[in-house]
């Protein structure tokens, strides 16, 4: 009789036991953004969760409506069809985005290269009217690939607003790194809100966790395996922490047997194949985590892990799945990183 009186005040949340605090309920929703669906899930105050579910939806809309290749009101759109003239970044957010853009491009030496869009275009990734262009054509396409040709001003004030020039011909998209900075963007809206628990799944495997969950226990984020995209190989436990995933299986069409994919080799203008299905990169910035996963498919396993020792500064981890099935997790990542179930007979490689 008394343990049912405890259980009724418990369920009733009248009663709370140390290590037993009420659980809010979580307020969740989805919303379709960025070509891909996303969904967040946000603990706190219902006055506070309902104000930053408006204040996210706006400000993916803004977002979206700058970053969009095909839009033809969109900055980015602007920027591709200016012939070589500058063009004002719309605020210095987004121009902060394409420094950021840019230093990720020369750190990874042009695997990743925003300059790659006339060849993305010329796929059909951005239509869907997929084709294989002639081998003369992507010469001609990889020739017109090159960070280095993109000028960028600062930000000086609001009379003298920075900006970008691009040569005549060339184009970029931040399809590589869009999702990425929009989960930067959401979080410090989250926390500006006062909300110190929250998830926010960008779609396609980009993840941003605000804090913990409510009791402190870290978020637990499943890794898609490439070979079943319906399943997890492994879990990564996040806390203040991105995670971001690139693979072949994201985005592809089949033509004569031979698989496509959306990841270009900025050197070849073709599908990168380094021998990569997925890369998953963990780190405190989502902006790095969509960045270098894109970078790291494109280097393989070997210059990838390279990159990793060599670049401590960028502050990432990253978890490589071979085409051949090979798992290799970089150290960083000991005491967070677990095979998933169905999967706890595979051998994991640790790179050091
Ligand atoms: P992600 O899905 O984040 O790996 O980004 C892939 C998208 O970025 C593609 O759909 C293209 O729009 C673009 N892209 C493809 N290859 C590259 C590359 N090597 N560097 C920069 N952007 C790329
Ligand atoms: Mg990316």
């Amino acid at each position: 009789m008394k343990n049912r009186l405890l259980c009724a005040l418990l369920a009733l949340g009248l009663l709370a036991l140390p290590g037993c605090e009420r659980v809010p309920d979580p307020v969740e929703f989805t919303t379709f953004a960025m070509d891909t669906v996303m969904s967040f899930t946000l603990y706190g105050e219902p006055d506070r969760t309902g104000s930053v579910q408006v204040e996210l939806s706006k400000q993916l809309r803004s977002l979206e409506d700058m970053l969009s290749v095909t839009a033809e009101d969109s900055f980015v759109y602007a920027v591709n069809h200016a012939g070589g003239a500058w063009v004002e970044a719309p605020d210095s957010s987004v121009l902060a985005l394409l420094h950021d853009t840019l230093a990720l491009c020369q750190a990874t030496g042009g695997a990743l290269d925003f300059t790659a869009y006339p060849a993305v275009m010329s796929w059909g990734f951005t239509t869907g009217e997929h084709r294989v262009p002639s081998p003369e054509e992507l010469e001609a396409l990889a020739a017109k690939i090159d960070y280095t040709a993109v000028a960028l001003s600062d930000w000086a004030g609001p009379t003298r607003r920075g900006g970008i020039a691009l040569p005549q011909g060339m184009e970029i998209d931040l399809g590589a790194v869009a999702k990425g900075y929009a989960g930067d963007r959401l979080a410090e809206a989250v926390r500006d809100k006062g909300i110190s628990s929250a998830l926010l799944d960008l779609g396609q495997s980009t993840i941003t966790a605000v804090g913990t969950k409510p009791g402190g226990e870290p978020w637990r984020i499943g890794i898609v395996d490439p070979t079943r995209p319906g399943s997890y190989f492994a879990v990564v436990e996040l806390a203040d922490m991105a995670m971001g995933t690139s693979g072949g299986y994201q985005r592809y069409f089949e033509q004569d047997g031979v698989t496509y994919w959306h990841i270009l080799d900025p050197d070849t203008a073709a599908p990168a194949r380094s021998g990569l299905a997925s890369v998953t990169v963990v780190s405190p910035s989502a902006l790095t985590c969509d960045g270098l996963s894109t970078a790291l498919f494109v280097m393989g396993l070997e210059e990838g892990t390279q990159f990793w020792r060599d670049h401590p500064e960028l502050d990432f981890e990253a978890v490589f799945v071979t085409e051949s099935g090979e798992i290799c997790r970089t150290a960083g990542l000991e005491g967070r990183f677990f095979l998933a179930e169905g999967y706890t007979d595979r051998e994991v490689t640790v790179l050091e």
